[in-house]
C-alpha cells in the first residue's frame, strides 16, 4: 500500500478529503527561519496562517512527522464549537469573573473567526453554523441541563447563547428516543475537519510558509528544533503537538492522550432523514457522563464518536490504539439506542485518536520570552476551533501586540504536570471506567451518581 493510501486509511473525513495525500518534502539540510513550528495539525498552521498575515516578510518553518491533518485535527467529530475544557467556575476562581466571561465570548467570536476565514478564503469545509442540541433522557440529565442554564445565566450568558429546551422542542432539532427536554447553543458549526486542516496547509504553503513532512522533531530547544536530517535554528519555536506532546523529551506528564473513537454511517436514505431531522445540521449529544457526540454530514450521514477506550499506560500513542471494535461496537448500540430507525445501519468507517488533557482540565498558550518556546494545547475534546484562537493569540505574542486576547486567563497558565506511572494509569482509567458506571447507575436508579463528582474532583475540573 502507498503511503499516501495508508494515510487516506485513518478516518473517513481523510478517506473523503480532495486531492492527493502523498507526503511532501521533508527537511534534507539545516535552515534558518524567524518561526519554527512543530506540528502541522490546526494549531501549528494557524500560528503560521496568522503570523503571515500579520508580516508576510516572516520565514516560517513546519516540521511535521507525517503529513498535515495527520492528528486530532483531521479525524475529530467536526464541532466547531465555542466549548473550553475550564468551566466558567473554574476559570473564575483562576482569573476572576470578568476574565471568565473574556474568555467564553472569545470561544464564541473564534467560531465566527474560523467560519469568515474559510469563506474569505475559498476552503469549503462544509460549513454549516446549526449549533448544538444536546438532548436530555433521564431525569438526571434533564436537571444536568437545568444546572447548566443557570450557570451560565450567572454569568450573564442568555437565551441568545443557551438555552433550555422542551422535550418537543429538542425532538423538533433531532427526532431522539427518551427525550424529556434539552439544551440547545447556537455556538457550533458542523464541519469536514480534514477539509479544512488540508485547505489551510495548502493556503500556508502557497503564500511561502516551508511544511517539512514526514519530519519528526527529536528535541525542541530555545532557538533550535532538532531532527534526524537537519536542524531549524529560529529566535521563536513553537510546540504544537497536542496528543502526541508526551513523546518529546522533557515533556513525558505535560499532557495526557486519552482516546477518541469514532464511527461513520453509510449515506442515510430520505426516508430515515425523516425521522432524525437534523436538517440544519446541529452537532448533537446527550447528557451522560461520559462524552459522546455526532453530527450529519453534508453527504447525509451520521458521524458518531465518543470516549470508552482505555488510556495507554506512560502515556503512550500508538496506531493500533485508534481501533477498538469493542469501543466501535459499543458507540453503534449507542447510536442506534438515540435513533432506534439506524436498527440496520451499516457503518462503512472506524477511527480514532488521542485527545490531550492537562492535568488541571485546562487548557493552555503562551509564550516564554526568555526562552523563545511558545506552545498551545491541552484543549481535551474542544481543540477544532480553539486552536484558532491560539494561532491568533501566538501570533500577536510572537509579533509583540498587547491584544484583547493575548490578557485572555488561558494565556500563559502553566498546568501541574501529571502524577508519574503507575498513579496516572490507575487514576484516568479508574476515571473513565466511573464515568461509565456513573452512566449505568443514573440510568438504573435515576439518581445522580457520586461516583461521577468524585472524578471530577480528582481531575480538578
Ligand atoms: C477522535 C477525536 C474527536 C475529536 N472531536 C472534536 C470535536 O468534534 N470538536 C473539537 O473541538 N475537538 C475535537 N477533538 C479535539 C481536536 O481535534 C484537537 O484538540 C485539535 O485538533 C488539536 O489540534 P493540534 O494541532 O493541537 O494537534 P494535532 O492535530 O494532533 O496535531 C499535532 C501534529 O503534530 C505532529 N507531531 C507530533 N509529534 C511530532 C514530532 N515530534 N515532530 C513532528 N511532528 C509531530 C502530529 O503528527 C500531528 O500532525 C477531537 C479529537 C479526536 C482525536
Amino acid at each position: 500500500m502507498s503511503q499516501a493510501d495508508a494515510y487516506r486509511q485513518l478516518s473517513f473525513w481523510h478517506d473523503t478529503v480532495p486531492g492527493a495525500l502523498d507526503p511532501g518534502p521533508g527537511l534534507t539540510d539545516d535552515v534558518e527561519a524567524d518561526v519554527a513550528i512543530v506540528g502541522a495539525g490546526l494549531t501549528g498552521l494557524w500560528t503560521a496562517y496568522y503570523l503571515n498575515r500579520a508580516d508576510p516578510e516572516l520565514s516560517i518553518a513546519i516540521c511535521e512527522r507525517e503529513i498535515a491533518g495527520f492528528g486530532a485535527s483531521g479525524r475529530n467529530g467536526g464541532w466547531c464549537s465555542a466549548l473550553f475544557p475550564a468551566s466558567l467556575g473554574k476559570l473564575e476562581r483562576m482569573a476572576g469573573r470578568e476574565q471568565a466571561i473574556a474568555m467564553y465570548r472569545a470561544m464564541q467570536q473564534t467560531v465566527n473567526e474560523v467560519g469568515s476565514i474559510t469563506i474569505a478564503e475559498n476552503i469549503d469545509c462544509h460549513w454549516a453554523k446549526g449549533g448544538t442540541v444536546e438532548f436530555a433522557r433521564s431525569p438526571t440529565q434533564l436537571q444536568r441541563a437545568k444546572d447548566k442554564v443557570d450557570e451560565a445565566r450567572l454569568f450573564g450568558f442568555d437565551e441568545t447563547d443557551l438555552r433550555l429546551l422542551s422535550a418537543e422542542q429538542a425532538r423538533d432539532l433531532g427526532g431522539a428516543s427518551q427525550v424529556l427536554g434539552g439544551v440547545y447553543t447556537p455556538h457550533c458549526a458542523a464541519i469536514h475537519p480534514a477539509r479544512l486542516a488540508r485547505g489551510l496547509a495548502g493556503l500556508v504553503a502557497d503564500r511561502g510558509v516551508q511544511v517539512f513532512e514526514q519530519t519528526p522533531v527529536l528535541r525542541i530547544e530555545p532557538g533550535q528544533l532538532i531532527t534526524a536530517t537537519g536542524t531549524v535554528k529560529a529566535r521563536y519555536v513553537i510546540r504544537a503537538t497536542e496528543g502526541y506532546t508526551p513523546q518529546l523529551p522533557g515533556q513525558e506528564r505535560a499532557i495526557a492522550p486519552v482516546y477518541s473513537l469514532v464511527i461513520a454511517t453509510a449515506p442515510l436514505p430520505d426516508r430515515v432523514w425523516d425521522q432524525i431531522g437534523l436538517e440544519t445540521r446541529p452537532t448533537f449529544n446527550d447528557l451522560r457522563h461520559l462524552i459522546i457526540y455526532g453530527q450529519r454530514t453534508a453527504d447525509g450521514r451520521l458521524v458518531f464518536g465518543g470516549r470508552g477506550a482505555p488510556y495507554h499506560y506512560g502515556s503512550a500513542v500508538k496506531p493500533t490504539f485508534d481501533r477498538v471494535p469493542e469501543v466501535f461496537a459499543a458507540h453503534r448500540r449507542r447510536l442506534i439506542d438515540l435513533f432506534p430507525v439506524l436498527s440496520d445501519v451499516a457503518i462503512t468507517h472506524t477511527w480514532g485518536g488521542p485527545v490531550g488533557i492537562a492535568r488541571d482540565w485546562c487548557a493552555s498558550v503562551g509564550l516564554d520570552a526568555a526562552t523563545g518556546i511558545g506552545w498551545a494545547g491541552g484543549y481535551v475534546g474542544d481543540g477544532l476551533s480553539t486552536t484558532n484562537l491560539a494561532g491568533r493569540t501566538l501570533a500577536d505574542l510572537i509579533t509583540g501586540k498587547d491584544t484583547a486576547i493575548t490578557t485572555l486567563p488561558w494565556v500563559g497558565h502553566r498546568s501541574p504536570r501529571w502524577e508519574p506511572e503507575p498513579l496516572r494509569w490507575v487514576g484516568i482509567n479508574t476515571g473513565l471506567q466511573a464515568m461509565t458506571r456513573a452512566d449505568h447507575t443514573e440510568a438504573r436508579t435515576g439518581r445522580q451518581s457520586r461516583l461521577a463528582s468524585a472524578f471530577d474532583r480528582f481531575l480538578g475540573g
